[in-house]
């Protein structure tokens, strides 16, 4: 017990590599300690989720910033690969 104790993640490491985390850029072993810490210290865990949603509300934000235009071209063409014609590049 007392050398799983030791591996386990502290609040300040989870803090500094959350971000990380979050945009996947972490090895699976740290992300790995990083979801166990999350599930046992609320005070991280809320910081996770709060993290996840400002993460959540600028992609949305992103995506409605992209111009009409270019979504009309990306639509058409997804549309040609659907038809499996070979499609210019957009
Ligand atoms: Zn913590």
């Amino acid at each position: 017990v007392r050398l799983f104790r030791r591996r386990v993640m502290g609040c300040m490491e989870v803090g500094r590599l959350l971000q990380q985390y979050l945009d996947g850029d972490l090895d699976a072993g740290r992300a790995h300690r990083l979801e166990a810490h999350l599930e046992d210290c609320r005070r991280c865990g809320m910081e996770a989720e709060t993290y996840t949603q400002i993460k959540a509300s600028l992609e949305r934000h992103r995506r409605e910033a992209v111009p009409r235009d270019a979504l009309d071209r990306l639509r058409a063409f997804g549309e040609r690969l659907a038809q499996g014609v070979e499609p210019e590049m957009p």
